[in-house]
């Protein structure tokens, strides 16, 4: 095995392993160094496809169970199997997993087995034998934030990673953190029957999403028998046998309270993960929140190393990782890599979905623009009712001179999906007219994005 590499990236995940076939592709030679069994890092082996897989499955059966006969499909004695839920859930991981090394042999790219640490200028140690490299990429990801007085045994208090291995479903769950992950884990174990109590810090749930979107995302979960208990911190954990008790206070100060709960999930957000990677000892600096700081060419302050997903700035998602990571391999190669941060999208994949991209309402208020907005229903959408999936609804903001879409929120059937044309909108600078104007095929959830766009003119059709 040679010893030497164009580029050393450490960690395989979404942004490592996408910034390592890249580089490849542009005749870089590249290893890529992971310490966990498989590639694919937290997306791929405990994030989003087994937390996909599960809200599948447990879809599967809900619909089977409570949506079927309202279409006259009568299916009796609909019950659920978690074993063969979870074996599912394990068959997809590994199909996907094995597919990044397939990628890695296709593109030449040298997978080092091991923990990866910075060993001086250019040099990579990987369990002792110490690479060369013109380049070292950082790319380490996440972990779960940890929560004084909640100790995670990964048992009973869990975090995401336990929450997707649980092998019977919960009497009661109480997850902590209103955020995108605790809400697709505590929809996946309602439907399969748990209790589900979300306790939130803050007077709403998932923190920067549109505020008009984020009540009605509230008001549907509560429809389906979650209950949330907002403005509201966990101070404590106590476990008895198969329990544990949390002691809960307002988040203002009072008096507290005593939940039980047959698991935990803690939710409280992630933190980048930046340890045992010789930071400190190279002098790379991190920022105020332990982030790796680093300039719009993902260079830290030491010239040759770099970094770039979940470890640095930016919204802990997937996508984002990966295109950081194929804007660096470009810009490595000479190229003019660049990732906008305006057209990012973020999706909830409960049910229905809630998707986003770009300004919510409360950002364009905070900076003083003008702007307006079109809404179009779902119940007001031929197919939507087709489908017999009428929740929710498209949001749309633009600029109130000009147009230009500046952000688009939508709760309904599909919204993930859906929001790929806005972002395909707003990556060429489009006007809600030009969305608006573009013959969209009926009957489709789609058009409820076109008549949004309508909307900001005053001149829906449909509603
Ligand atoms: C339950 C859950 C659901 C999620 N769902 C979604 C979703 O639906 N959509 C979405 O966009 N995002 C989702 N995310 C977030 C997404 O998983 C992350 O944003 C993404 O994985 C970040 O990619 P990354 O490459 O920066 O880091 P990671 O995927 O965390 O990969 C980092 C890798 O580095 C390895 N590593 C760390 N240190 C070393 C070392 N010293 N040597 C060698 N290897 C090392 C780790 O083992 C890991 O495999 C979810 C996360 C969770 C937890």
């Amino acid at each position: 095995m040679a010893d030497s590499f164009d580029v050393i990236v450490i960690g395989g995940g979404p942004g490592g392993y996408v910034c390592a076939i890249r580089a490849a592709q542009l005749g870089m030679t590249v290893a890529c160094v992971e310490k966990r069994a498989t590639l694919g890092g937290t997306c791929l082996n405990v994030g989003c496809i087994p937390s996909k897989a599960l809200l599948q499955s447990s879809e599967e059966y809900h619909h089977a169970a409570h949506a079927l006969a309202d279409h006259g499909v009568i299916v009796e004695g609909v019950k659920f199997d978690l074993a063969r839920m979870q074996a599912r859930k394990g068959e997809v991981v590994g199909a996907n997993v094995k597919g990044i090394e397939f990628l890695f042999k296709k593109n030449k790219v040298t997978w080092l087995k091991g923990s990866g640490k910075i060993a001086g200028p250019n040099k990579v140690d990987v369990g002792g034998t110490v690479y060369d490299t013109k380049h070292i990429v950082i790319a380490t990801g996440s972990e779960s934030v940890p929560l004084a007085g909640v100790e995670v045994d990964e048992k009973t208090i869990v975090t995401s990673t336990g929450a997707l291995e649980l092998d019977k479903v919960p009497g009661h769950l109480v997850v902590i953190g209103g955020g995108v992950i605790g809400l697709e884990l505590g929809s996946v174990w309602r439907r399969l029957g748990a209790e589900v109590t979300v306790i939130e810090f803050l007077d709403r749930i998932v923190p920067g999403m549109d505020g008009e979107i984020a009540k009605h995302f509230q008001r549907v979960l509560a429809k389906q028998g979650i209950k949330f208990k907002l403005g509201s911190k966990v101070t404590g954990a106590t476990k008895g046998i198969g329990t544990v008790t949390l002691t809960v206070e307002p988040a203002k100060g009072g008096t507290a309270e005593e939940i039980r709960a047959d698991i935990v999930l803690l939710a409280i957000g992630r933190r980048p993960f930046t340890q045992g990677i010789g930071l400190a000892e190279a002098g790379v600096a991190l920022d105020e929140r332990g982030r790796i700081r680093t300039d719009r060419h993902y260079t830290t302050n030491v010239p040759g190393i770099h970094a770039i997903g979940d470890v640095i700035a930016g919204p802990m998602l997937a996508h984002k990782a990966e295109e950081e990571g194929v804007a660096l391999a470009e810009l490595l190669a000479g190229q003019a890599g660049h990732v906008n941060y305006s057209a990012i999208p973020g999706v909830v994949y409960t049910d229905p979905e809630v998707a986003s991209i770009g300004q919510t309402e409360e950002e364009l208020k905070a900076a003083g623009t003008a702007y307006s907005v079109g809404k179009f229903p779902f119940t007001a959408n031929g197919r939507a009712r087709a489908m017999g999936n009428t929740e929710g609804f498209v949001k749309l903001l633009a600029d109130k001179a000009t147009d230009k879409l500046l952000g688009a929120h939508i709760i309904g059937p599909d919204a993930g999906t859906l929001i790929a044309e806005i972002a395909t909108a707003i990556e060429f600078g489009a006007s809600a007219e030009d969305v608006a104007r573009t013959c969209h095929a009926h009957p489709t959830l789609s058009e409820a994005v076109k008549e949004a766009a309508l909307a900001v003119a005053s001149r829906a059709l449909h509603v």
